[in-house]
């Protein structure tokens, strides 16, 4: 059974601002036995249309979906849960926690400092500008969320902040083809999980700086600096109505320009070892980012200039209805490829949980075979 306490797709209708696409293509846009088949393979789905690409799904593999029913709790039993919804309790042997990686806003505690005067949203409250007030706007976090508001919110003619902290810089496209093929094609979206050094770490970085528009654009901060935006430092306090930004501008930006040249570089190897080189266009190299003459490291937010800030500094899961101890000091899930530390309990749809492309919808199949693989096993171990 699954339960859900909105709609299908609920996060998709409820909690995505107007514009956005994704940034995945269509011909990535796949679930088991169910892919996209439209006539616009390279786009990327509005909302409504991922909306509608899911929903699809629900009835093409008749999920029996139990709709607006909320979990409120989770507790252990000797039998194995005991569930508390809002539509009645359930048991169950085996539980799988599907409940998404980006229930609410992450904001970090200098928010507590910022003055009344300034209204503040988060990517989960922003619908479009127009619910912003008129003039300046700090836009702080520049990772996809942060990039394709500031660009937006630039666009509704309202001066833009951007506060920039570590990134992922990616071209939209490379070599003729979209960055996406060459995450996939080259294996490097596919790594696992049990593969990688610093795990913790990996499963923390920010989203890539990418958005979906129908001419393929890069979004990167070389683009919103060119049309205006001023990028300014990693916000690092507040202090007397003040916005105080840390001065490493240049060395986040030479950070980030060598992780993309080393992806790249990673994608061409590969295209030679696996004779895609001559099918692809030449390899291309681009333009470092450009650091501005002089970034400024404070912002007076009571001068006038800034009228509201918008929050694009990530989002977490949210287990508050989970009375198993199975949840980390800072609120994420403990477990091992999405075996949770609990018998019979497992998770899905988490950053990195057994595949670099876990959290995005192609994440899924691969993830959840190997899952439920592993919860068949305990129950067919149970039985015996
Ligand atoms: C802004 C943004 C843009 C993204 N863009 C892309 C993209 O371009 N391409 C891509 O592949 N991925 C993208 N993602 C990642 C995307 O969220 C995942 O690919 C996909 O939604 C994960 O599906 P899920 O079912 O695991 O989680 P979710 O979509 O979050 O679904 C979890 C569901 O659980 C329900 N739920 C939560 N708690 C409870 C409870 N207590 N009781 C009952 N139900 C509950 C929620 O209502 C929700 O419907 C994006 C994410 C964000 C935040």
């Amino acid at each position: 059974m699954v339960l859900e306490r909105g709609e299908v797709a609920n996060s998709w209708r409820r909690e995505r601002w107007d514009s956005l696409r994704l940034l995945t293509p269509n011909w990535q846009s796949r679930l088991p036995g169910y892919r996209y088949e439209g006539t616009e393979p390279d786009g990327y789905m509005s909302m409504g249309e991922v909306v509608e690409f899911i929903s699809r799904f629900a009835i093409v593999s008749a999920a029996p979906v139990r709709s607006h029913t909320t979990v409120t709790s989770v507790r252990q039993t000797d039998a194995g849960y005991h569930i508390a919804t809002t539509t009645g309790d359930l048991q169950c042997r085996t539980l799988v926690l599907a409940s998404g990686a980006c229930n609410v806003p992450s904001v970090p505690p200098v928010r507590q400092a910022v003055p009344a005067s300034v209204p503040c949203v988060t990517a989960f409250d922003y619908r479009n500008p127009n619910s912003l007030p008129e003039g300046g706007v700090l836009v702080v976090g520049a990772s996809a969320t942060g990039v394709q508001l500031a660009d937006e919110i630039h666009r509704s003619g309202r001066p833009v902040t951007l506060s920039v902290g570590e990134h992922v810089r990616l071209p939209r496209t490379y070599r003729g083809r979209d960055v996406l093929w060459w995450m996939d094609a080259s294996g490097v979206w596919n790594q696992r999980y049990d593969e990688i050094d610093d795990l913790t770490r990996a499963r923390s970085l920010p989203s890539p700086q990418l958005v979906g528009t129908p001419g393929r654009t890069t979004l990167d901060l070389n683009a919103l600096s060119a049309i205006g935006v001023e990028l300014v430092g990693r916000l690092a306090a507040v202090r007397d109505g003040r916005a105080l930004f840390s001065g490493g501008l240049r060395n986040q930006f030479a950070l980030a320009d060598l992780k993309m040249e080393r992806l790249l570089d990673t994608f061409d190897a590969w295209a030679l070892t696996h004779a895609r080189d001559a099918d692809a266009a030449p390899p291309e190299r681009f333009e470092p980012t450009r650091v501005p003459p002089s970034s400024r490291l404070s912002l007076h937010l009571r001068s006038g200039e800034i009228h509201s800030i918008v929050w694009a500094t990530g989002f977490r899961p949210d287990y508050s209805w989970l009375d198993v101890p199975v949840v980390d000091r800072k609120g994420y899930l403990r477990h091992d490829g999405g075996v949770v530390d609990a018998q019979g309990m497992y998770a899905l749809g988490l950053p990195l949980l057994r595949r670099r492309r876990s959290s995005f919808i192609c994440g899924a199949e691969d993830d959840a075979r190997e899952v439920v693989d592993h919860l068949a096993g305990y129950l067919a171990g149970h039985a015996r």
